[in-house]
């Protein structure tokens, strides 16, 4: 991709997440503090989809910024990367009350703004982080426990897209038979980004640079 494209990507982000910033489709928005947008690297190969913003995302307006945040950046920097090379979003803009599960009207009313994101960044490969990110994006009913591990092919926005579900790092906090098995899905990672790699295109995620990063606030 062209600079003058990358770029153009970027202001196409910046301009929707700016539509978003009072955004009142569902009642989450009465409780909230902030619209917590995706961040990262708005070229990024690699996209990683959670639930919902909590405590600490809602104050800051940005996503996995609390102890589930901070196990994803360890287990990037075990596979050589950063927040910078990639892209990170949630199915829920708003923080649910009490960090209570994403309820189906929410879902409904949130959708719509993660597969725009999805379209416009056009990842290869996205892992959806527990249940409700991989039932949305597979559009099927099957739980986390079943399908972790084992990629499916989708198509989002008219672009072939690797959909990877491994485990929340939220629920490998507490469990370390999870984030055993959460460490190993990320050592698949760097394979799989291979393996989606167009003819050509630079081998792994290119590394973002810092001053190209959408980080609104
Ligand atoms: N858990 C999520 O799913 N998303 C966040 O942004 C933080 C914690």
């Amino acid at each position: 991709m062209s600079a003058a494209d990358a770029e153009t990507r970027k202001q196409q982000l910046v301009e929707f997440f700016h539509e978003l910033e009072d955004c009142q489709k569902c009642p989450l928005a009465d409780g909230r503090t902030t619209v917590v947008f995706g961040s990262g690297d708005p070229n990024a190969d690699l996209m990683f989809v959670g639930e919902a913003p909590g405590f600490h995302e809602d104050q800051q307006g940005k996503p996995f910024v609390g102890r589930a945040g901070k196990l994803l950046d360890k287990l990037l920097s075990e596979i050589g990367l950063e927040r910078s090379n990639v892209f990170i979003a949630n199915v829920l803009n708003c923080r649910p009350p009490g960090n209570r599960d994403p309820q189906p009207a929410e879902i409904e009313a949130c959708e719509g703004h993660l597969f725009k994101q999805i379209g416009l960044i056009q990842p290869r490969v996205i892992c959806s982080l527990g249940n409700f990110s991989t039932k949305l994006l597979s559009g099927r009913p099957d739980g986390i426990t079943k399908v972790h591990g084992v990629t499916q092919e989708h198509e989002f926005g008219g672009h072939d897209v690797l959909l990877f579900p491994i485990f929340h790092p939220a629920a490998a906090l507490y469990t370390p038979r999870m984030l055993e098995q959460l460490r190993a899905d990320f050592a698949r990672l760097p394979d799989l980004l291979e393996q989606t790699r167009p003819a050509g295109a630079p081998v792994l995620v290119a590394a973002g640079d810092p001053q190209d990063q959408l980080d609104l606030f």
